[in-house]
C-alpha cells in the first residue's frame, strides 16, 4: 500500500497551517455546510462547494477514505419567508431549489456527497440536543424561543476571536445575559448575544393547529434555529467530533461559533479539530446581491457561452482562501486556456494513435504507461500543502509543455491529475454537453477539433488535417477552409 503523504491545511481555530492528523487512521470525515434553498444559488456558493469538493478529492489520491456529509437547510427564517411570499408551501419551494442545486452541482462535476441530510427529516435529532442544552442550564427559556447563554459556553467565540466583556465563560452561577438576545439567524460579529436555538410558534401546544411550520417538542410547539440544525446534523451524520467541517468566511460568525457552542455544550467532546474557510467571491469588485443585479447563476454564464467546466477551472486557479472577484473576461480568458488543453488532449490521442500504428506491439506499452514521477510528485507536493490548486494547476501546464514527454504520457499524467482537478478531460466532449450549452448550435468539441485542424493545415500536416475533418464529420459536422480560418456546418 502507497505511504500517505503528510497532508497539511489552514485551520481558522488556530489560524496557523496544521499537519492533518485524522480521528481515524486512513479515514477522513468531512462536514459541509450545504445551500439554504430558497433561492438559485449563486456561484459564489458555488466556489465554496468547489472548495469542498477538491479537498474531498485531494484526501481520495492520497489514499485516505472519505465520509463526506452535506445538509441541506429546508427550514429556517429565509426558506419561511420566501414560501410566505411566493404563497407555495414550504415542501414545494425547497424541493424546486434543491432539484436545481444538484443539477448545477453536476453540471459542476462536484461529487455527490455520501450522506445529505434534509433540516426537515432531523428536528427530532435538534430537540433532543436542546433537551440536553437546557437540562444542562446552557440554554433558557423565554416567551418566544429557548436560547443560548452565551456566558455559560466554556471558551464561547474562540474561532471568530469574539472580544467578550461580562462572560463568566462558563463557571457555575446564574448567566446575567448582559449581551441581550437575538431571535435571527444572522446578525453581525460586532454584536455577540444569545442566540435561539428553538422559535415558539404563535400556538405553543400544538403543532397540527398551527399554521406556521412547527413541530411538536416537550419544551414547547415551534421550529429550530438554523444554527441547531447543523449541530445536531453533523453529530448524527459523522459522529460527536468529527476531522474537517467547512464554509466560507461568513459563517464564521455567528454560524460556526454557536454550532461549537452548542455541540460542544452538549456532548462535552471537541465538535471539530479543522475548520476549514474559503474566501468570498465578489462580482466585479462587488458584494453579491440581487439589488445590484449582480447576482450570478450559474446558468447566467452558461448563456455568456461559458461553460460551468471552465467555471470551475478559473476556480481552481486561485487559492481557496483568497478573495477572488469574478468577471466575464477573466472567466473567458480561462475557458479560452482550458479549451487549448482539451486541443492539446485531442492532438495526443492522435500521436498515439499514429504511433500505434507505426510500430507494432507498441499498443501493450502505451497500456502500461504510468504518470511521470516527477511531474506526480510536484503535483502531490502542491496539493498536500493547505490544498494549493493554483501550483497543481501550473504543474499541469508545464507538463503539457515538457517536450521530454511523448504524448502518451502526457496524456496518461494528465488524466491522473484529473482525479483531483476535476475538469471531465477523460471525456473532453463533456466540457460541451454540460446542460445548457446543449443549447448551442456547434459543440465546443466540434470547435476545439476544426481548430486543431486548422493548426494542422498551417503547418501543411495534410494526412493529419484529413484525420481531423473525419472526426469532426463522424460527429455530424462539416468543416468549410475560408480565408480567415474555417466556418461549421451540420451535415
Ligand atoms: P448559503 O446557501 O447562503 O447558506 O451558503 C452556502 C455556502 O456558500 C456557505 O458555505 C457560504 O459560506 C458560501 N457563500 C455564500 N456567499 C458566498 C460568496 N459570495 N463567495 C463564496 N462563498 C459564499
Ligand atoms: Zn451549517
Amino acid at each position: 500500500m502507497k505511504s500517505v503523504r503528510p497532508i497539511t491545511l489552514n485551520n481558522t481555530l488556530s489560524g496557523k497551517k496544521e499537519l492533518f492528523v485524522p480521528l481515524k487512521k486512513g479515514k477522513v470525515t468531512m462536514y459541509n455546510c450545504g445551500p439554504t434553498v430558497y433561492d438559485f444559488a449563486h456561484i459564489g456558493n458555488f466556489r465554496t462547494y468547489i472548495m469542498s469538493d477538491t479537498i474531498r478529492r485531494v484526501f481520495e489520491y492520497e489514499g485516505l477514505k472519505m465520509k463526506q456529509a452535506m445538509n441541506i437547510t429546508d427550514v429556517d427564517d429565509k426558506t419561511i419567508r420566501r414560501s410566505l411570499e411566493e404563497g407555495v408551501t414550504l415542501e414545494t419551494l425547497t424541493a424546486k431549489y434543491e432539484k436545481l442545486f444538484w443539477e448545477d452541482m453536476e453540471s459542476l462535476n462536484i461529487l455527490k456527497p455520501h450522506k445529505i441530510l434534509g433540516a426537515r427529516d432531523h428536528v427530532k435529532d435538534m430537540i433532543k440536543m436542546i433537551s440536553v442544552l437546557l437540562k444542562k442550564g446552557i440554554a433558557y427559556k423565554t416567551a418566544d424561543g429557548i436560547y443560548v447563554s452565551i456566558d455559560k459556553v466554556k471558551n464561547y467565540g474562540v474561532l471568530a476571536r469574539l472580544k467578550i466583556a461580562n462572560t463568566d465563560s462558563g463557571t457555575t452561577g446564574q448567566a446575567n445575559h448582559e449581551h441581550g438576545r437575538i431571535a435571527n439567524d444572522e446578525y453581525d460579529k460586532e454584536n455577540p448575544r444569545d442566540f435561539a436555538i428553538w422559535k415558539f410558534s404563535a400556538n405553543k401546544d400544538s403543532a397540527e393547529e398551527d399554521e406556521t411550520v412547527a413541530w411538536n417538542a416537550p419544551f414547547g410547539c415551534g421550529r429550530p434555529g438554523w444554527h441547531i440544525e447543523c449541530s445536531a446534523m453533523s453529530i448524527k451524520a459523522l459522529g460527536k467530533t468529527i476531522d474537517i467541517h467547512t464554509g466560507a468566511t461568513d459563517l464564521i460568525f455567528p454560524h460556526h461559533t454557536n454550532e461549537i457552542a452548542q455541540s460542544e455544550s452538549a456532548t462535552g467532546k471537541t465538535f471539530v479539530n479543522y475548520w476549514i474557510h474559503g474566501g468570498f467571491m465578489n462580482v466585479e469588485d462587488e458584494k453579491m446581491s440581487k439589488s445590484k443585479g449582480n447576482f450570478l447563476k450559474l446558468a447566467d454564464l452558461v448563456a455568456e457561452q461559458i461553460s460551468p467546466i471552465a467555471f470551475r477551472y478559473w476556480v481552481l486557479t486561485s487559492h481557496y482562501r483568497s478573495q477572488v472577484n469574478f468577471s466575464f473576461d477573466a472567466v473567458r480568458a480561462a475557458q479560452t486556456a482550458l479549451l487549448k488543453l482539451c486541443e492539446e488532449i485531442i492532438r495526443w490521442g492522435e500521436e498515439e494513435k499514429i504511433d500505434t500504428k507505426a510500430k507494432t506491439g507498441k499498443l501493450k506499452r502505451i497500456a502500461k504507461i504510468a504518470p511521470d514521477e516527477t511531474y506526480k510528485k510536484e503535483f502531490e507536493t502542491a496539493i498536500t500543502d493547505d490544498f494549493n490548486m493554483p501550483q497543481a494547476v501550473a504543474t499541469m501546464w508545464k507538463v503539457t509543455k515538457d517536450p521530454a514527454l511523448s504524448p502518451a504520457e502526457k496524456k496518461t499524467t494528465i488524466l491522473d491529475f484529473d482525479k483531483v482537478l476535476g475538469l471531465r478531460l477523460a471525456d473532453i466532449s463533456t466540457i460541451s454537453t454540460s446542460p445548457i450549452l446543449k443549447k448551442e448550435e456547434i459543440p465546443l468539441e466540434v470547435t476545439v477539433l476544426a481548430e486543431a485542424r486548422l493548426a494542422a493545415r498551417l503547418a501543411k500536416d495534410w494526412p493529419k488535417a484529413d484525420a481531423l475533418r473525419a472526426e469532426i464529420e463522424s460527429r455530424g459536422f462539416s468543416v468549410k477552409d475560408t480565408e480567415q480560418g474555417f466556418t461549421i456546418e451540420e451535415l
